[in-house]
């Protein structure tokens, strides 16, 4: 059995465990089920309580973990099952196709290019974001090689154009297609890297121990909620960040979804879904107090002409220089109001909302006409936990996170040895937590290989 560590999820938590159990010599497989590592931290345009550019943070440690020896990235990839030996793992694992052969893109985009069909992003389909059938999954994306969409093989985006029109082949049928664009154009580069017809490939490993690192994700609201699904102009935190980002769907540009002009006047509604009704989280996830501290802040650098409102209950400011980080809001005009919004009616011409609600320190009823609405919503665990927890035998808590086998004198540990977790797995969590949480797992996981290995 090889001296080795398997970490599943590479989000800043599993990036960051990885590049520490390597740097102690051991081999590390890092697992991620999406075709970039990266995680939520990718998507972000600034982090809070510093407001340095995230991608710029992230990326330099995204090559890192590319370039170590030690290393090996497996995209793309699921846990299948595992068997636990007397020293360590036997891990089933399966790549899943991404149409493409690794070793052969580039990453050039003329593939990208050739598409002739677009759709919406699955991040950022709601603010107007969308991609080819064939794409990168975002600019730094490492692996830097593009996947392609099984539905475009399947034949089923023919009606949309896809591929060359006259062809009436299910591409998974056709061995080898000389009329596809995304080929032609690969082939044009002299590459030959689109492969149509790649299939899933098993892969089996042995461990020594294992992280599970993976994640977590911003929850979507019920239709409805203030507004949401009915009024273009109401979006949720991770919409708004990602229009805040150069590298999302507006190149930066903060732009309103029903008509692309600049709002002048936004609102952010805090613990949006938060609570005990159906649909709702009934814990505080922690981040969204500062992360709507950081877009008001940032919505202000765009165009100081705009006027933010932070609608809040209560302010949760537990970290180092996060107090700071919310005066320094205030401090720039910011205006926060002790209120839960009771209605949110959209004005049918200018596509405006009209947030209503009981001032808490003034007991007025009031009302706001704002142009752009934000829902902080909270963060939920990622949907892949429990079909994970069962190929790892592991428990989740009642609401879907990994759990730890004690959390006060047994940190990161779960119920079978030799497997820990950090991160997003185990509850909303900041990227300075996550980095930590990664040390100490790394930390513990190359301990268990030294003694598995004596
Ligand atoms: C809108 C928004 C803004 C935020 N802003 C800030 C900020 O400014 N500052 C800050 O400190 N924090 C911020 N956060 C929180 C931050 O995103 C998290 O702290 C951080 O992403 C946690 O990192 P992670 O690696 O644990 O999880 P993730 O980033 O979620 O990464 C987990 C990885 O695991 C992979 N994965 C999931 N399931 C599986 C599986 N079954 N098999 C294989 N791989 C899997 C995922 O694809 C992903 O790549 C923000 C969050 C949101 C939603």
């Amino acid at each position: 059995m090889e001296d080795a560590v398997l970490i599943i999820g590479a989000g800043i938590a599993g990036i960051n465990a990885a590049l520490n159990a390597a740097d102690y010599g051991f081999k590390v497989y890092l697992l991620d089920d999406t075709p970039s590592i990266g995680g939520v931290m990718a998507r972000l345009d600034k982090t809070f309580p510093t407001n340095d550019c995230s991608i710029c943070i992230e990326a330099p440690k995204m090559y890192e973990v590319d370039n170590h020896p030690n290393i090996e990235i497996l995209s793309n990839t699921e846990v299948r099952k595992i068997k636990k030996g007397k020293d360590g793992f036997k891990v089933r694992l399966v790549k899943k196709a991404r149409f493409v052969d690794e070793e052969k893109c580039t990453g050039c985009g003329a593939c990208v290019e050739a598409c002739p069909v677009s759709v919406l992003d699955e991040l950022d389909g709601k603010v107007g974001g969308k991609r080819k059938l064939i794409h990168l999954p975002f600019p730094q994306a490492v692996p830097n090689v593009v996947v392609l969409d099984p539905d475009c093989r399947y034949g089923r985006m023919r009606e949309q154009g896809a591929c060359v029109g006259g062809c009436v082949v299910d591409c998974s049928q056709c061995r080898e297609c000389p009329i596809a664009l995304c080929v032609k154009a690969c082939e044009k580069e002299g590459k030959d890297a689109v492969r149509l017809w790649q299939s899933n490939k098993n892969i089996n490993l042995e461990v020594k121990s294992i992280i599970v690192a993976s994640g977590l994700m911003p929850s979507e609201p019920p239709t409805g909620l203030f507004g949401y699904n009915e009024y273009d102009n109401v979006i949720t935190n991770m919409h708004f960040e990602r229009l805040m980002n150069a590298g999302g769907p507006t190149g930066g540009e903060i732009i309103r979804p029903s008509d692309g002009r600049h709002p002048k006047k936004i609102a952010w509604i805090q613990c949006a879904n938060r609570g005990l009704a159906k649909g709702h989280l009934p814990y505080c996830s922690k981040v969204c107090c500062m992360v709507a501290n950081k877009q008001t802040i940032i919505a202000k650098e765009h165009d100081p002409e705009v006027e933010a409102i932070v609608f809040n209950m209560d302010l949760t400011a537990y970290g180092k220089n996060f107090w700071e980080f919310y005066q320094k809001a205030r401090e720039q005009g910011v205006r926060y109001i002790r209120a839960r919004p009771f209605a949110v009616m959209e004005d049918p011409q200018a596509k405006n909302l009209i947030v209503s609600y009981e001032d808490r320190d003034t007991g007025h009823l009031m009302e706001e006409e704002v142009e752009l609405l934000v829902l902080s919503v909270g963060l939920i665990p990622t949907d892949r936990n429990s079909k994970l927890a069962k190929a790892l035998k592991l428990k989740l808590d009642k609401f879907g996170f990994f759990r730890e086998k004690d959390p006060l004198i047994s940190p990161l540990e779960t119920e079978m040895e030799g497997i820990y977790v950090c991160g997003g797995a185990l509850g909303p969590i900041d990227i300075s937590e996550s980095v930590v949480q990664a040390c100490a797992a790394s930390m513990k996981a190359v301990q268990r290989v030294g003694q598995a290995s004596q």
